[in-house]
């Protein structure tokens, strides 16, 4: 399809293309998981405060639902297209399966820039969008959360706006919402914690202690931030982190606490906190440096700076931040690589246990969030490094390879419809 045809689209296909090809997937499925199963683009005319009238471009993708209700984030992003959603849509299905979650995969975005926009525009356009994606999305249909520019504000605004639709309030309609309207302890900082909870498994493979360990992170956002704080308070010297203006590099350990405060009440740019040196996105992802973290957006580790990295561990919190040719090198350089499915599950795993609470309208304490969490991520990391050792493939392939064996039996099982 010629309108997904975008970088991010072609990683995601080529990368099911060869997990497809290693597990000898059947060839009508192959065809039919390449696309997604629903698209939908909209558009958004909004009130802006000087009185005009802006149209924006939205998109919600279903990948598949064989499973059950499809779930996804929504992005807020200037460089947002239907195949960049198409291809988060497809990650997501591949995601939910491999850590054993009843969902498919789905993805929305709007093409615009958040900070560029009031608080009371921003509002306008998410209900916009809510009303215009309003007949894909719903608890048992498809179930969105926050991604890159998104917030539980902005979920709060989709909540009430489906729910002002059908006369009553519909928690389950969205995950990542703040918890007065029916979120979930420790939602917030679950892909974050997710991503540690991972890493410290791989330490412990690779018979690293954490106290040993340097930690480089670019994005200091959601994940990103969270990321830095708990890999901190586990003992790890955390050297690094940037933002879209740039990064900040302390060899001896950041602040990050200090830091998160600074940026977080004043909105310092990071490097006029004056926490450590200020350093680009490119310097950050060749420091010298136990485990790397990209927790921004995609294809920033490309044939262009793969093989100058000089991480031990690889820890993907963003989607698709590896190309495949980028892929190849780390791997002969002996990196070790904990992909995307796996490393930055959390956030979904949380959004299922949110869910799963708003759906029965009981809720649970944080550390029953915490222990399951744990315990679901710690267990999809050990199946993978088995399957990988035992087929003797890259974790890559063989995070890809059991999501996609999951979604297939179901498909086949379910049968063809008509
Ligand atoms: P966010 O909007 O909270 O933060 C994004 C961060 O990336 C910000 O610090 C921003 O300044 C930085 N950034 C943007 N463009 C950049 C660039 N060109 N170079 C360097 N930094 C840049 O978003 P988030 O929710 O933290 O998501 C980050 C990544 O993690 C995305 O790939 C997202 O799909 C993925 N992810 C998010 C969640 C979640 O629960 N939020 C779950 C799974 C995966």
């Amino acid at each position: 399809m010629n309108e997904l045809d975008t970088p991010t689209f072609r990683l995601a296909v080529a990368q099911f293309d060869r997990a497809a090809e290693a597990m000898n997937l059947d060839k009508n499925l192959r065809e039919r998981l390449k696309l997604p199963q629903r698209s939908l683009v909209v558009s958004l005319p909004v009130r802006m405060d000087d009185g005009r009238v802006e149209v924006f471009t939205g998109y919600r993708v279903q990948h598949d639902s064989s499973r059950g209700p499809s779930k996804g984030g929504i992005r807020y992003h200037p460089d947002v297209n239907l195949g960049e959603v198409a291809a988060l849509a497809m990650w997501m299905t591949w995601k939910c399966a491999l850590a054993d979650l009843p969902y498919g995969g789905a993805k929305g975005g709007v093409k615009v820039s958040p900070k560029r926009l009031s608080r009371a525009e921003l509002q306008r356009l998410t209900r916009r969008y809510a009303a215009e994606i309003f007949p894909l999305i719903g608890p048992e249909k498809d179930v969105p959360a926050p991604d890159v520019g998104t917030d539980a504000q902005v979920m709060a605004w989709i909540m009430d706006t489906y729910s002002q639709q059908v006369g009553y309030a519909v928690p389950g309609v969205v995950t990542g919402k703040p918890l007065s309207i029916g979120g979930s302890l420790g939602r917030e900082e679950a892909t974050g914690r997710g991503v540690v909870y991972i890493t410290l498994e791989a330490l412990r493979h690779l018979k690293i202690d954490v106290r040993n360990t340097t930690v480089a992170i670019q994005g200091f956002g959601n994940v990103g931030s969270h990321t830095a704080l708990i890999m901190r308070e586990c003992g790890a010297r955390v050297i690094a982190v940037s933002d879209v203006t740039g990064g900040l590099y302390n060899p001896a350990g950041l602040n990050i606490p200090e830091l998160l405060r600074r940026y977080k009440t004043g909105g310092e740019p990071l490097k006029d906190t004056k926490l450590g040196d200020a350093i680009t996105n490119e310097e950050l992802l060749q420091l010298d440096c136990t485990v790397l973290v990209p927790a921004a957006l995609s294809e920033q580790i490309t044939t262009r700076n793969a093989a100058q990295l000089r991480c031990r561990v690889l820890v993907e919190g963003a989607n698709g931040p590896t190309t495949l040719e980028a892929d190849q090198i780390l791997a002969d350089k002996g990196v070790f690589i904990l992909p995307d499915v796996l490393a930055n599950s959390g956030g979904v795993i949380v959004s299922y246990f949110e869910w799963v609470q708003d759906v029965q309208r009981f809720f649970w304490k944080a550390k029953d969030i915490q222990e399951r969490l744990q315990e679901i991520q710690s267990s999809a990391f050990h199946r993978t490094l088995q399957f990988a050792t035992t087929q003797k493939t890259s974790m890559r392939m063989a995070a890809l390879m059991s999501g996609i064996d999951k979604v297939a039996q179901a498909h086949l099982q379910r049968g063809l419809y008509p």
